[in-house]
């Protein structure tokens, strides 16, 4: 560190703190190091973390820090997202859009910035995991309430070996955090695999195998990648037989396989770390397929600590799952929502506009039917037009003339469309996936296109009720002006109650509670007579835990205040017990209201 020309910053920095963002950040600029550069925001906040209280500075203050990053948007949900992905494996499903990147788990891109991180850390979820927070925390984020977002192809049909060994490494790497560093450890272990694969790897008939290098990894595959438009029913490749082959076969060779893979006992024993741990799992997220979900799943990914899943569907229509080679209908996608909900997870649902198949009109249709009809409902959105991408399958209807893509306007008026009418207790988590332009064939390549519909909603004088059109952020409230507001809506196996504290439009914080329809058999044993906490969500900036800042929603105790107001609802609706489908990370906090452990979700005797 360049200590002796960045002290006479931070000093700078400190004495000017009250001046206007935009002064400090020209103040900045007149700094440089001994090399004649100007300080990264990176370098400076992790100096100032080291040095604050010593060489003349003040104790540290975490307003230096926010005045330097300017908008922490990225934790002001609350919670810090750490995304990670999982490696390239088989997937079950067959749809003619998805991307068949050798490269990367099926349905991902070698360009996407995710995608990056994970190929540099050999699709390591520890490696991964800990370069996630250390980014962040350099950043000046807090770190100590972590929502693990994992990503890649079908979670479920991953071998369950490596579904426990990969969370249990996840866990650990949080439980580690500024700690303990095994990431030189578990480097060397991949690169000895490597060494042993180029001993042997005529056999293989590859040069690749588990290179943490995306440019080698983009030589190495540029000749084996699929061309979407050779995909036919008499194709002999497919992203499922090469996967096998070039990973697959040398992995379980050379022993990769028995090295990925943990028992039940290994990952409770993390999970019992993090529940007191200084950074915790607030939140688990996996992404699967309709027809994965069956009972025996849903007690498997909840016993892994998951609270939430991504749920592709796609569209509510069988003709369009069906020209899409989706491997499932409607019924099925009815089916998954209503074990997933029985369970009492968070539903996070992908929608995609633009199917081979479909137009504007059909997919304003489902997109009605979508919050509609009572079987469906979901808690979290993302909204994905289609995009055309060289190594799908959609490449050969596109060249035949069967697909195009929508014309900007198009695009326009179906996204704004999905945001003036998703209800108030939906959030659209993301509109438009943020593929590299260079990926896609034809269409739309604004990666910004949310921006641009919401400017539309708001120049045509529409409204977004959405959650993340609500959402306090940093704005200041008056707390006397706060309002509890509760919204009933029914579906197939519930009563769902979405309580909310809001300031004027602004919502501060909600519960989702959800009250099982009588004569439904649970499919938990353990939640037989009992309503579901599926969320509590408190907007604020992502605070340390037992660290108060004034005026941020969550330190008000909105999370006490909507517990009893859910017990109240449960009293009256005569439930034994209320259950929480709470987050690893998130047992401490209902114990010390009142909740005890049971064998997959916390009660309180009502
Ligand atoms: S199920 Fe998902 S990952 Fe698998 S092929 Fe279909 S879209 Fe791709």
């Amino acid at each position: 560190m360049d200590e002796k020309n960045i002290i006479p910053l931070l000093l700078d920095l400190e004495a000017n703190l009250a001046r206007k963002t935009a002064d400090i950040l020209r103040l900045i600029k007149k700094y440089r190091k001994v090399d004649g550069s100007h300080f990264s925001y990176t370098e400076i906040i992790e100096s100032y973390k080291k040095l604050a209280g010593t060489k003349g500075l003040q104790k540290f203050q975490p307003e230096l820090v926010e005045k330097i990053l300017m908008k922490p948007i990225r934790t002001m949900s609350g919670v810090a997202p750490v995304t990670v992905l999982t490696k390239p494996y088989p997937c079950p499903g067959k749809c003619i859009f998805c991307p068949n990147d050798l490269r990367m788990p099926k349905s991902y891109l070698a360009d996407e910035p995710g995608a990056q991180r994970a190929e540099k850390n050999y699709f390591d979820p520890y490696l991964q995991t800990t370069n996630r927070l250390e980014a962040l925390y350099a950043m000046g984020h807090s770190v100590e309430k972590v929502e693990l977002i994992i990503l890649g192809g079908t979670w479920t049909a991953y071998p369950q070996a490596y579904q426990i060994w990969f969370i249990k490494e996840c866990f650990r790497a949080i439980n580690e955090f500024r700690h303990k560093n095994d990431s030189n450890t578990i480097v060397k272990k991949y690169q000895t695999f490597q060494k042993k694969f180029k001993a042997s790897h005529k056999k293989w008939q590859t040069q690749f195998f588990l290179s943490n290098d995306p440019v080698k990894n983009k030589a190495a595959f540029a000749k084996l990648q699929i061309k979407g438009e050779d995909i036919n029913s008499q194709s002999k490749v497919n992203y499922n037989q090469l996967v096998t082959k070039y990973y697959l076969e040398p992995e379980k060779a050379l022993g990769v396989v028995d090295y990925q893979k943990a028992s039940w006992a290994e990952l409770e024993r993390e999970q019992l770390t993090n529940e007191t741990a200084q950074q915790r799992c607030v939140g688990l997220v996996i992404e699967t397929r309709p027809d994965e979900i069956t009972p025996s799943s849903i007690r498997v990914i909840r016993r892994l600590g998951a609270t939430k899943i991504q749920l592709g569907i796609q569209s509510l229509d069988d003709e369009i799952l069906r020209k899409n080679k989706r491997g499932h209908g409607v019924a099925i996608i009815r089916q998954a929502f209503a074990l997933l909900r029985q369970a009492g997870f968070k539903l996070h649902v992908h929608f995609m506009a633009n199917l081979y198949g479909s137009t504007p009109a059909t997919d304003k249709r489902d997109f009605v039917k979508l919050f509609k009809d009572p079987d469906f409902r979901p808690d979290e959105l993302k909204i994905y037009p289609c995009s055309l991408i060289e190594t799908a399958e959609l490449m050969r209807y596109y060249k035949k003339g069967l697909w195009q893509p929508y014309t900007h306007e198009e695009l326009l008026d179906i996204t704004s469309f999905t945001l003036t009418h998703t209800p108030e207790y939906c959030r659209i988590t993301r509109m438009i996936r943020d593929i590299p332009s260079q990926d896609i064939v034809v269409g739309n390549k604004k990666s910004n296109f949310r921006q641009i519909a919401e400017a539309h909603v708001k120049a045509t004088d529409q409204k977004m009720q959405d959650i993340r059109a609500r959402e306090i952020r940093g704005q200041k409230f008056v707390e006397k002006d706060i309002r509890l507001k509760i919204t009933t809506y029914q579906t197939a196996v519930s009563q769902e109650k979405f309580l909310q504290f809001v300031y004027q439009d602004k919502i501060l914080a909600f519960l989702r509670l959800s009250l099982p329809k009588r004569g439904i058999t649970p499919i938990i044993q353990e939640l037989a007579d009992a309503a579901i906490i599926r969320e509590i969500h408190v907007y604020g900036r992502s605070l340390g835990i037992g660290q108060k800042e004034k005026e941020q929603a969550q330190h008000f105790g909105f999370g006490g205040q909507l517990i009893a107001k859910a017990v109240k609802i449960c009293q009256a609706k005569s439930f034994q017990k209320l259950a929480v489908i709470s987050a690893i990370g998130t047992r401490e906090y209902y114990r010390q209201r009142g909740f005890s452990d049971g064998e997959l979700y916390q009660f309180l005797e009502l």
